[in-house]
């Protein structure tokens, strides 16, 4: 079983120079798709190709005849793979294309970034079992992993109109929030804005109404994947939650990284999906042969903190958690795929459905402050001499992640950033 070609090839170089550094986000092996403008423009979003620190128009470029990244993302695995081609030998070194193809690029730094697609609908799912457990934990000590848990991937319908692009600011949620010995519950402003680290797995073709996906097609519906930063008000949260989840504590705002890197790219970085011995093995339709190969993705997370303090005095963003959605995620995003359509649920192009919190299995690895701080009971010391339990206003959190492997070139997701303000600017 092979999922790679020549277009991972690890000696392939471009003739955008930039390309070629070393840990570069955007190598020629990378080749993920966004929409794009001049910076300040007002014309219409673009779609094009992140190659190094540039952006190959792809319309421009012949590749493609709309402005449509949806319907670019239904096509089928044989339409897809042909396009990533065309792209890789247009912009490899010594390419006839060259020429008439470096009119097309566009600096990233002068360029505006969308929500790569329309996101019709927004799944956020709870794959993450470590966080399950650890949150489970706080919020009920006497049954912190739910009966369910090893058998149904946990989820719920989440808002899509919030979901905004690397970069978004956001007013600090207000609502009802209720302390465990008050008599009644109160209304302000959040003062447990969290975050949390999430992979974002975009849908590519669609399935009809009543016609479920099999796990053994799912893969063909996957189309790539994004940064996802699931803000939470966890105060908010604790009081609305039961019985049926989470509502206003999520809807708040959701910040994507603005690139898709597709399956196509992320085909050298596939692990096989390995249940422990003591857990139950998952029912026939949540089972494949393929998917216990090949069916997780080996990529690298980080969460990185900027208060406004360490802003104005010019110091870098500070590491909260390096981690890895390989050892996190219980289920794959295939699972996730045949398990959202079993009933017959039809999924669009373009829909999203996040991983839930992918936290490590030890403290340092945990995905949220919520976990890191132990439910706000130990909170963390920053080098700058500032510390945390929550969010307060005027900190930007930044998700980064990336997959390196012996015999692959290493490929980069960019960047998620969003900033809290305060609920009155
Ligand atoms: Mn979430």
């Amino acid at each position: 079983m092979s999922l790679t070609n020549e277009t991972h090839t690890p000696s392939l170089r471009s003739w955008v120079e930039s390309a070629n550094v070393c840990n570069a986000d955007f190598p020629i092996q990378n080749l993920p798709f966004g929409r794009y403008r001049f910076v300040g423009s007002d014309e219409g979003f673009k779609i094009g190709v992140a190659i190094g620190d540039q952006i190959l128009d792809l319309h421009g470029a012949g590749l493609i005849d709309s402005h449509d990244m949806n319907a670019l993302m239904a096509l089928d695995a044989g339409e897809r793979l042909h396009l990533r081609r065309a792209i890789s030998q247009g912009l490899a070194h010594g390419s006839s294309k060259q020429q008439a193809w470096s009119k097309l690029v566009t600096p990233q730094c002068e360029s505006e970034m969308a929500v790569p697609c329309q996101i019709g609908d927004y799944t956020d799912f709870y794959t993450g079992i470590h966080h399950a457990t650890s949150v489970g934990k706080l919020f009920r000590p006497d049954l912190p992993l739910m009966p369910n848990y090893k058998w149904v991937p946990i989820g719920y319908h989440g808002r899509a109109s919030s979901i905004r692009v690397s970069g978004q600011t956001f007013r600090r949620p207000q609502g009802q929030t209720k302390a465990p010995d008050a008599a009644q519950p109160s209304f302000g402003s959040s003062r447990r804005v969290d975050y949390e680290l999430e992979l974002g797995y975009f849908v590519g073709r669609g399935n009809e109404l009543g016609q479920p996906v099999s796990i053994e097609g799912a893969e063909d519906h996957f189309f790539g994947v994004t940064l996802l930063n699931d803000w939470s008000a966890r105060d908010i949260q604790a009081w609305e939650y039961q019985p049926l989840g989470p509502f206003l504590s999520k809807n708040f705002a959701s910040t994507i990284s603005p690139w898709l890197v597709t399956t196509e790219a992320l085909a050298p970085f596939r692990a096989p999906f390995v249940r422990p011995d003591c857990d139950p093995q998952p029912l026939p339709y949540l089972d494949s042969e393929f998917n216990r190969k090949a069916g997780v993705l080996d990529i690298t997370l980080e969460v990185l903190v900027q208060t406004q303090r360490m802003a104005e005095s010019g110091i870098a963003p500070e590491r909260l958690t390096l981690g890895g959605a390989r050892t996190a995620a219980y289920w794959t995003a295939a699972q996730l795929i045949a398990h959202h359509t079993v009933n017959g649920c039809n999924l669009q192009s373009g829909d999203l459905l996040g991983s839930g919190t992918l936290s490590g299995p030890v403290q340092n690895e945990a995905g949220s402050l919520l976990e890191l701080t132990e439910g706000g009971k130990k909170p963390i010391r920053l080098t700058s001499g500032e510390q945390r339990t929550f969010l307060e206003d005027g900190d930007t959190l930044i998700l980064r992640g990336w997959c390196e492997r012996p015999g692959a070139t290493r490929i980069g997701l960019g960047e998620a950033r969003g900033t809290v303000l305060p609920h009155e600017v």
